[in-house]
């Protein structure tokens, strides 16, 4: 049985609403609003007829084996190239083989019925047996004419076979003439049509039932035999008539799709056969004609192997993926009917080199990158070396096709200065869930539409058009699944080596665990001593741990050194060198207590408990952080406490160590800084050995490590910028707390010295939080001390040196002019590096502002700048155009929307 084995179909996702085609030329053409109902598909500016047939070819070839294409046909009027095969580049973009036969069928609208019906008798005659016909058509209308509202752009693929035939090919009949109802004459762009009556009456009217008769006549059927009639016509009400002349009720007449797609060319006839094929069952007959110099009526048998079609895009998901507009010059700009400036960038050459392009054929036309046969590592562009660096394998690499493979966002920028057709050009990195990754062009979408982790297919576009030289040349682009789920990445510790002190329990053991489970490789250290640091230690402990590591398949090693020396601090981290060469994250976690009240807190108990607190951090972190500078990369934990923050009866020493910890941070910090070393300090709460009999057990449920640990693995992570805050973490509850300074008040003219009296008569003012702020460092705290907001420091000079980052995001409400934000909506995403940095969300909607850190999952405008620049700008010391021209500000996302943030908040003094 010779028949269609599989279809697939590609209407473009964009439509003209026809009626805006009228509201902007009805002036000039005002019948036209006879045709101006419905919408009619357009390719985007990167879709022709090659790009859209290898996206319904695609969407056939989903289930089927693409070695046993044999042949390929491609039928179309408007293909890209006139002697250059095109059906050669769509086989090569599909990554078909070599040895088989590919031919384009052209120069008439009955093209793709009769590359149909030669498959279908090539196949009948055994000399091949698959063959994939892919139509399409992109036909260019004069503006303001009946074409341009009755025409779309379309393709459809179907390939033929004598296995798992879904509809067996019957029969066919075709009559051909030297008709004209119109004609493109060769280097036209636009055809040129004889009277629509001439086509009605003498065209349609007479072919069409002349080819169908001859077929029922050949086949000894009637239009009995016949449940959906498939023919082209673009006059509506004509096409209903003829079906009826030929005895054809509504029921068997299949819609030709005018409302909502257009008449899609030589695609037209094969697209109206999937849509029929996609509302019927075994047993029915399907009569396609195509007309054009004739007409070619074929005549199908659908069987049970239609219900096995796996699922696919179809004409139906074609039209269901759809977006509207309203901007009709847009469609004329897309099909290049007008010609805007497109500035001195839109004149770089585009020259392609054919030797290029030949030894890259399948990297460029067919997306098709290397995978080590070794370490199964897939990379984009296939090199002789694998990018795996623990592999590095040579002449490893397989041939490995990326575009049916799942694959996310991973970065992306909206620019308005590169040149495009569809401003802002929108592209970024494209990471594939298999592995592999490249930067991609974005398409079908809008930069709002972007999330980091959403899913994308990667899609066959027209990259370029070479006009001076007639060439179109095509690769491959991304469509992010608007709306689809978002995948961030997960916070990932591959190769980091980790050393958590205190591992060998509580919450340290938390940590080590899921860092292990999430690649890290870790130095499980613990003494193994009693709760208040008794005894002799133990390796008991740590090797447990270890144990339950690599019963997950993890990487760990144990460690029993005592952290509360110096030497022992230097074996934890000789031993990372060793065993893992590195240390990338450390956690100051080892903790013991010895609480006693004040009074009775003897020596012996004070420095027990600051010799492994504070002394114990300051052992390890040292040698660690040597290490760390060299590499130019760490991440450091602090562990505090709420006594040590707060205060708590009998832990004087307990307290004081946990603070000095804060300390200690608070200066590493800056000396980390350009090491790209952050350090943060956690205060846990959570039941364990420390706490099992202070909490209560009703609480003890909630207060699990774990909701300690997300925490301090995020502060771990390499997402992480902050350096020098202090989170508190338990029992889900997640805060941050700061030492704040008061606005306070200078007392005297700087020549006599305050009295006690005049701190008592000003107290109210030097005891108060309002308006507090956070000190990012000693330096600034003087500055700020002696340079308190004064009218002075208000009008300019020196305010920059005053002000930091979260101080300026913390006035930011009072700033705020609401009356400056009635009836916008905007989310500028703040993104300040430096020490005193960080991410900021500015929400502004109808008169309301909210501010919080972080970052937005669909910011408007993302500032990006360096901290002092940023302190700068706002103090008015930095004019903002100068920064921007100056690469001191970056904006990405709507650049207009950036200059709102002037109007909506009062920030300058
Ligand atoms: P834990 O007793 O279960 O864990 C502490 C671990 O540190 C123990 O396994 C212990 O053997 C080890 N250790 C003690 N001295 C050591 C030394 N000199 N060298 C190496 N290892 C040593 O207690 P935990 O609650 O998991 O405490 C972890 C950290 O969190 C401590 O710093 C503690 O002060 C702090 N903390 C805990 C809470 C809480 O609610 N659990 C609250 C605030 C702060």
């Amino acid at each position: 049985m010779i028949g269609i084995t599989s279809y697939g179909a590609h209407i473009p996702r964009l439509r003209l609403n026809r009626m805006s085609v009228f509201q902007a030329m009805g002036w000039f053409a005002p019948a036209t609003i006879m045709v101006a109902q419905g919408e009619r598909s357009l390719c985007n500016h990167d879709e022709d007829s090659l790009t859209m047939a290898v996206a319904a070819a695609r969407d056939c070839l989903i289930g089927k084996d693409k070695k046993t294409v044999d042949g390929l046909y491609l039928c179309s009027t408007t293909l890209p190239f006139a002697d250059r095969q095109n059906s050669g580049i769509l086989a090569t973009a599909l990554n078909l083989r070599a040895e088989m036969i590919t031919a384009d069928f052209t120069s008439s609208q009955r093209a793709g019925t009769t590359g149909l019906l030669t498959a279908l008798e090539v196949a009948q005659g055994g000399s091949r047996k698959n063959i994939l016909v892919a139509a399409a058509d992109k036909r260019e209308t004069k503006p303001a004419s009946f074409y341009e509202m009755w025409f779309g752009d379309g393709a459809a693929a179907l390939l033929v076979g004598d296995q798992n035939v879904i509809a067996e090919f019957i029969g066919s009949y075709t009559v051909s003439y030297d008709f004209v109802d119109h004609y493109r004459g060769a280097k036209r762009e636009f055809d040129y049509t004889w009277e629509e009556r001439w086509l009605r009456e003498e065209g349609y009217s007479k072919f069409i039932p002349e080819a169908v008769n001859g077929l029922f006549k050949k086949l000894n059927i009637t239009m009995d035999d016949v449940q959906k009639l498939v023919f082209p016509c673009i006059f509506k009400a004509e096409h209903i008539a003829l079906a009826r002349k030929m005895g054809a009720g509504p029921g068997k007449i299949v819609d030709q799709m005018h409302d909502v797609c257009g008449e899609t060319g030589v695609a037209h006839p094969l697209l109206m056969m999937i849509s029929a094929l996609e509302s019927t069952k075994a047993g029915d007959g399907i009569l396609v004609a195509g007309f054009g110099q004739g007409c070619d009526a074929l005549y199908f048998k659908v069987t049970e192997e239609i219900l096995k079609m796996k699922p696919r895009s179809g004409v139906r998901g074609s039209l269901e993926n759809k977006k509207t507009i309203d901007n009709y010059l847009k469609f004329l700009k897309f099909r290049n009917l007008i010609q805007p400036e497109m500035g001195i960038r839109g004149e770089a050459p585009t020259q392609t080199a054919m030797t290029t392009l030949w030894r890259n054929r399948k990297m460029i036309t067919g997306l098709v990158g290397g995978k080590c046969r070794d370490c199964q590592t897939p990379q984009y562009p296939k090199l002789n070396i694998c990018v795996n660096p623990e592999c590095g394998h040579i002449d490893t690499q397989d041939d490995y096709e990326f575009a049916d493979r799942p694959a996310r966002v991973k970065s992306f920028t909206g620019d308005l200065l590169a040149v495009s057709v569809d401003p802002p050009a929108i592209y970024g990195m494209v990471q594939f869930d298999d592995g592999g990754r490249f930067m991609a062009d974005f398409t079908d979408c809008e930069l709002a539409d972007l999330k980091v982790g959403l899913p994308v297919r990667m899609v066959f576009r027209r990259r370029f058009t070479d006009e001076e030289r007639g060439f179109s040349g095509y690769f491959w682009k991304a469509i992010p699944e608007i709306g689809g789920q978002v995948a961030l990445p997960e916070i990932r510790f591959d190769k980091r080596v980790a050393i958590v002190t205190g591992a060998g329990g509580g919450l340290g053991r938390r940590y080590a665990l899921e860092l292990a489970r999430r690649g890290a490789r870790v130095v499980v250290n613990d003494f193994g001593g009693a709760r208040d640091g008794a005894g002799e230690g133990s390796g008991t402990a740590a090797d447990r741990v270890v144990e339950e590591i690599r019963s997950l398949k993890g990487e760990a090693i144990a460690n029993y050194d005592n952290v509360a020396t110096p030497e022992g601090g230097e074996r934890i981290v000789k031993m990372a060198l060793e065993y893992f060469g590195g240390v990338d994250i450390l956690i100051n976690n080892a903790g013991i207590i010895r609480d006693k009240s004040f009074l009775n807190m003897e020596p012996e108990n004070w420095q027990a408990v600051i010799a492994v607190h504070l002394n114990g951090a300051y052992n390890v972190t040292r040698p660690a952080f040597s290490v760390m500078r060299e590499r130019g990369y760490g991440r450091i934990i602090m562990t505090t406490s709420a006594a040590g923050l707060y205060g708590n009866f009998g832990q004087t020493n307990y307290s004081a160590a946990k603070l000095g910890l804060v300390g200690l941070m608070n200066t590493i910090k800056i000396e980390g800084a350009k090491y790209n070393i952050k350090v943060n300090t956690i205060a846990p709460m959570a039941v364990s050995r420390l706490t099992d009999d202070l909490m209560p057990p009703e609480m003890a449920q909630r207060m699990q490590p774990d909701y300690v640990s997300g925490m301090v693995l995020y502060l771990c992570s390499e997402n992480c910028n902050e350096s020098g805050d202090i989170f508190n973490a338990g029992a889900g509850y997640y805060s941050r707390a700061a030492i704040m300074t008061g606005a306070g008040a200078t007392l005297g003219d700087g020549q006599t010295i305050p009295a006690p009296e005049d701190i008592r008569d000003n107290w109210v003012q030097i005891n108060s939080l309002e308006n507090a702020r956070e000190i990012t460092d000693a330096a600034s705290a003087i500055t700020s001390f002696l340079l308190p907001p004064s009218p002075e420091a208000k009008n300019g000079e020196s305010a920059a040196k005053t002000a930091d980052v979260k101080g300026i995001f913390a006035k930011m409400p009072q700033a705020f002019d609401p009356a400056a934000a009635v009836g916008k909506d905007v989310v500028f995403q703040f993104s300040i590096s430096g020490s005193g940095g960080g991410d900021w969300i500015v929400a502004v909607k109808d008169g309301t502002c909210r501010i919080e850190t972080g970052k937005a999952e669909k910011p408007t405008t993302t500032i990006i700048m360096a901290d002092e620049d940023f302190v700068k700008l706002i103090t008015g010391e930095l004019e903002g155009m100068a920064a921007y021209t100056s690469g001191k500000l970056k904006v990405e996302g709507d650049l207009m929307k950036s200059q709102l943030i002037g109007k909506l908040f009062k920030l300058k003094n």
